[in-house]
């Protein structure tokens, strides 16, 4: 490619000055001083419709108090194992009865992935018996449950009626005399008897395969393990501000905690706050049957998100913002709004209001009835 090729063509002549700014690199701000502050607020109340523009250079600040709250996670990775009766049909082959039970956290199952939720369910070796079946009494039939043993059930196409009804078109008069088809109603005989059918459950002899056997007439009884690997979160937001925690918990704060063990038991001191919560989850998350359950996994992670609270008067009223996590995420509750906006909205909302009730008015006078 020659070098003319390469080379965008240069501009006839070079832009007015004014008419174009390249983008200033953006500047770390930091929410405790009181002109970054003010950025901030004016960055989020340009991204509202009903925020005040240029909110920070509009409020008298009175008092910036840096603060913080923090988020704590804890997930825990179980393995629970339960033991349960269970049964099938038996058809023959071998039983399972010959050896010692093992204890059931004895058995191998399928090391989890990390937090991996999974349930197995096996059987415990040399638990097998086999049984007379319980419910046909070994002779691999009961009666039948759709018809009571009686071989016949209410015939679907009449309702046990005998009888069925047909709508058929007729040619016929109006009342003017004039060509036209009437309807009519034709009754026949079913052709079931007297508005019964044999049972399709039994095929008429009252009788089914017992399905608890499968008609073999017994059953095979075992020991069933069921190992359950199950992920637990437990969280808590620590928050004095009336900042909701459901947003807060949805900010990014700095790591201060972030631990990964088989089981956590302590956790390096952050606030008495904190710590007292965290010892609280940790508690909760050990509280379990030892036998039934254990802990695979641990991983506890504390962030502290900071906040800046900002106390201000606008048109003479007190009022308070926050500004929260890296984020700088701005909380503003009863922040002045932008009446231009509100009276706009409110103006068209009660011109859509007169034009529907103008509609109905109409409609009810009959303006629009056609003639
Ligand atoms: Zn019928
Ligand atoms: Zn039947
Ligand atoms: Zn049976």
């Amino acid at each position: 490619m020659s070098e003319a090729q390469q080379q965008p063509p240069r501009a006839a002549f070079d832009p007015p000055a004014s008419s174009f700014t390249p983008p200033a690199p953006e500047r770390p701000l930091v929410a405790d001083s009181e002109n970054d502050a003010r950025e901030i607020v004016n960055r989020w109340a340009a991204k509202g419709f009903f925020r005040l523009r240029n909110m920070g250079d509009k409020i008298f600040v009175q008092q910036l108090s840096k603060g913080a709250a923090y988020t704590i996670r804890l997930q825990t990775h179980y393995e629970h194992r339960t033991v349960q009766q269970a049964e099938t049909p038996y058809a023959g082959g071998p039983v399972d009865d010959r050896r010692r039970p093992p204890d059931p956290w004895q058995l191998p199952v399928r090391q989890p992935t990390e937090f991996e939720q999974r349930v197995e369910r096996m059987t415990v070796p040399g638990t097998e018996r086999v049984q007379m079946c319980g419910s046909c009494a070994g002779g691999g039939r009961v009666t039948c449950s759709q018809c009571n043993g009686q071989g016949q059930s209410t015939c679907p196409r009449c309702g046990g009626r005998g009888i069925v009804e047909q709508h058929v078109m007729e040619p016929g008069r109006d009342v003017n005399g004039n060509p036209t088809s009437v309807p009519r109603r034709i009754q026949h005989r079913c052709s079931c008897a007297g508005g019964l059918v044999r049972c399709p459950g039994c095929l008429g002899n009252g009788m089914q395969t017992c399905s608890r056997c499968n008609g073999s007439g017994k059953t095979k009884s075992f020991e069933q393990l069921i190992v359950r690997f199950q992920a637990a979160t437990q969280g808590e937001i620590l928050d004095v501000t009336p900042v909701p925690d459901k947003w807060l918990g949805t900010l990014t704060g700095d790591p201060v905690i972030d631990l990964k063990e088989p089981r956590i038991d302590t956790a390096q001191a952050v606030t008495p706050d904190v710590d007292a919560k965290v010892k609280d989850l940790l508690a909760q998350s050990h509280a379990i049957d030892a036998g039934e359950a254990r802990i695979l996994l641990q991983t506890l992670r504390v962030e502290r998100i900071p906040l800046v609270e900002i106390d201000y008067k606008y048109a003479g009223e007190e009022r308070k913002l926050w500004i929260c996590g890296q984020q700088q995420e701005v909380y503003a509750p009863k922040s002045p709004w932008r009446r231009q906006r509100v009276v706009m909205v409110a103006l068209a909302g009660a011109l859509v209001l007169a034009a529907i009730a103008v509609t109905v008015a109409g409609f009810f006078l009959g303006w629009f009835a056609a003639g």
